[in-house]
Formats: C-alpha cells, sequence, structure tokens
C-alpha cells in the first residue's frame, strides 16, 4: 500500500477529536477565552447538556471584525507568537486550535463587539472555519458562542458518550473556575427546564462559591490553607480553602459530597486546571493520618503558583496536566503544611472531647 497525505479536512477532523472529547472539553476551552479576553461576566447556558446547545456569553474586549477570517482556522492565535513565548505564558490558550477544533465538529455562530467598533457583529463559520456570513446587528462588548449540535458528523463519539455523566461534570468545571476566579461572575442555566445549574456574583467570596458548588453546610468547616513559599523549589505561592477534621467527621460514612458527588481535590497551577494525581493521594493520606478509616473526604482546593520556567503546559492535548520540576519536594512542603493545620485542629478537638 502506498503512503498518501490525508487531505487537510481530515488532518483537522482527526487533530480536533483529540481536543474536544466530549462538551465539557468544549466548555472549558470556551471559559478560558473569556478569561483570557478579560471578562469580569461569564453566562453559560446549555441544553441536552451541552450535545444540542452551549452558548457562552462574555462581557470581554470581543473580537474584531477584521480577526473573523483567522478567528476558527487552526493554529491561529493572539497570544503567542513563538515556541519560546510557551515559557512565559500568561494566557489559557497557546494553541489556536480550540475555536477550529469547535467548528470542525459543531455549527458555530458568533456574536462580538469590540469597544472601539460600532456595532456588534454576527458571524457563522463552516465546518473548516471558513466564514459563511457576516452582518452587523445591535449588541454590547464582549462575546458570545453558539455552539450548536456537538458531533454531529462524528456518530461514533455521540453513541459513546452518555449524556448523563456530562452533566455533573459541567457543573463541576463551572464552579471549580469560579471558585478560582474570585471578581468574575459565573452563572450556569439549563434552557429545557430554565433551571439554574449554578451563579455566583462577581464580589461573591471564594466560600461563597464553595458552598454552592457542595451544600451550605459546608460553611463552618472551611479553613483558610495557606503553605509558605519555596523561591529554591519553584513555588511562588500555594494558598487554598480546606475542610477540617470535623466536616469530615459529621458526613462519616456518606461518601457523596455533594448532590453532584463532587468531592475530588481542585487544584489549579498557575491558574490551571489540573489533575494532579500525586498531589492527591499525598494530601489525603495526609488527613488519612488524623481522620477513621470511615470518614468521608475533606474538601480541598488549592492554588499554586509556579515559576512558569519550571512548568510545562503544552504536555496533553486538554491542557489537563502540566509538568513541573521539583514535585516531589513542593508536594512534600505542601503536606507537611496541611499536617501542621491539622495537628492543631486535632489538639483542639481531643481537648473540646476531654472537657
Ligand atoms: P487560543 O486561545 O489558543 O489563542 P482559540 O482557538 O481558543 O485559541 O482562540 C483563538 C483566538 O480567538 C484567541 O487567540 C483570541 O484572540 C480569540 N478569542 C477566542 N475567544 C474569545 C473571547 N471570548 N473573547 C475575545 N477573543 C476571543
Ligand atoms: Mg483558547
Amino acid at each position: 500500500m502506498s503512503i498518501k497525505q490525508l487531505d487537510t479536512e481530515t488532518i483537522n477532523k482527526i487533530a480536533a477529536g483529540e481536543i474536544i472529547i466530549s462538551p465539557i472539553n468544549c466548555i472549558k476551552e470556551l471559559i478560558e477565552n473569556s478569561i483570557d479576553a478579560k471578562a469580569t461576566q461569564i453566562d453559560l447556558t446549555i441544553q441536552n447538556n451541552g450535545f444540542k446547545i452551549i452558548k457562552i456569553q462574555d462581557n470581554g474586549s470581543g473580537i474584531s471584525k477584521e480577526n473573523f477570517p483567522l478567528l476558527c482556522k487552526r493554529f491561529t492565535t493572539s497570544k503567542i507568537q513563538t515556541f519560546n513565548d510557551l515559557q512565559r505564558i500568561e494566557t489559557f490558550g497557546f494553541r489556536g486550535e480550540a475555536l477550529s477544533s469547535i467548528c470542525n465538529i459543531s455549527h458555530l455562530k458568533i456574536i462580538t463587539k469590540t469597544e472601539e467598533e460600532p456595532f456588534a457583529y454576527e458571524c457563522e463559520f463552516d465546518s473548516n472555519g471558513n466564514v459563511i456570513s457576516e452582518k452587523p446587528i445591535a449588541g454590547n462588548t464582549g462575546t458570545l458562542f453558539i455552539i450548536n449540535d456537538l458531533f454531529y458528523n462524528v456518530p461514533s463519539r455521540l453513541k459513546s458518550l452518555t449524556v448523563k455523566d456530562e452533566l455533573k461534570k459541567i457543573i463541576d468545571c463551572v464552579s471549580k473556575y469560579a471558585i478560582n476566579n474570585k471578581g468574575i461572575s459565573f452563572s450556569l442555566k439549563r434552557i429545557e427546564d430554565n433551571k439554574m445549574l449554578y451563579n455566583c456574583k462577581e464580589d461573591s467570596s471564594i466560600n461563597d462559591r464553595i458552598r454552592l458548588l457542595i451544600n451550605s453546610s459546608i460553611n463552618k468547616f472551611l479553613l483558610d490553607f495557606e503553605c509558605e513559599e519555596d523561591l529554591e523549589l519553584g513555588l511562588v505561592s500555594c494558598k487554598g480553602v480546606i475542610t477540617n477534621l470535623s466536616y469530615s467527621n459529621e458526613l462519616n460514612g456518606n461518601k457523596k459530597s455533594n448532590s453532584y458527588g463532587t468531592n475530588a481535590p481542585i487544584f489549579f497551577i498557575n491558574n490551571r486546571l489540573i489533575d494532579c494525581e500525586a498531589l492527591k493521594k499525598a494530601l489525603l493520606s495526609t488527613y488519612n493520618s488524623f481522620l477513621p478509616k470511615t470518614a468521608s473526604r475533606p474538601f480541598i482546593y488549592l492554588s499554586l503558583f509556579i515559576k512558569p520556567e519550571n512548568v510545562d503546559v503544552n504536555v496533553h492535548p486538554t491542557k489537563k496536566e502540566v509538568f513541573f520540576i521539583n514535585e516531589n519536594e513542593i508536594i512534600e512542603n505542601i503536606c507537611d503544611s496541611l499536617r501542621e493545620i491539622l495537628q492543631k485542629q486535632d489538639v483542639s478537638r481531643t481537648f473540646k472531647t476531654h472537657t
């Protein structure tokens, strides 16, 4: 058999499948784009758990009309210019692949307005990212993305995804970004029944945002967490919010800590939402040394800042993992701080039960 170069359309569709695996990846990319555009308000609406419609409205910078022809093309970005820029990246985006991928596997329309332009523009794209229609309309500064019929042309993907699981993941994702982005309002609404699934105001506190995700009784168990910087290791800061030992005890045996079963630790590294199995294991085992085996999981939210030159963000297609130097030592430092906080708790708990 002879080797042949695939045509661009096929290449793009294969690549898109790696970046947009399910509606949640699409939502994450869009939220990150809105934050990159300096939005202070992000409103999402979904139908059929994102499979039928995903709409996201922000009040960010907007996109100027001249950028429409390149907006949804592959590897087109306003965020970096050379590979070296990746070393000091401050935006979420850098590959210019999200919008082209979304375009490839859905019907995409945007309405956007910049501060400078007198009108908003409504613009539709075909699956190759070409502009198919464009017209001026009334609108406020910011951008609305409307994604219809995700995976309409990838039937195998549609079959393999269960619509039910997706909702949990969407609520989870929106709330995590809300928790880590104080100063931005977030809302998530379901079109079918007009149900508000998550809603926090611009000025609501981190604890309020956590309460909305977990439940209202969590408030009194929340503790601020901080681990000292260690610039030699590259750890610039590590702050967060965790639950105390009574929280876990109070919910003894109840592993499901909220109605959506969200209880995995939340980690952000340099503002990126990431999975870090090693950090998760270490923290949970630190907690476990203070808690009975049957205790339910604590709530943990940590935001780490690591020297950007020590972090490689380009290791995973959905950017859900990052590499960072001195990982083990940094994790040890964080666990030491956690142990200290829990020890103090433990002492006061013992004291209470004895009096
Ligand atoms: P990346 O984020 O990696 O640059 P994307 O495909 O996600 O790639 O977006 C392409 C470009 O579109 C961005 O670089 C940005 O200039 C613009 N853009 C996307 N979403 C928004 C938005 N909500 N507001 C303003 N500009 C946006
Ligand atoms: Mg992006």
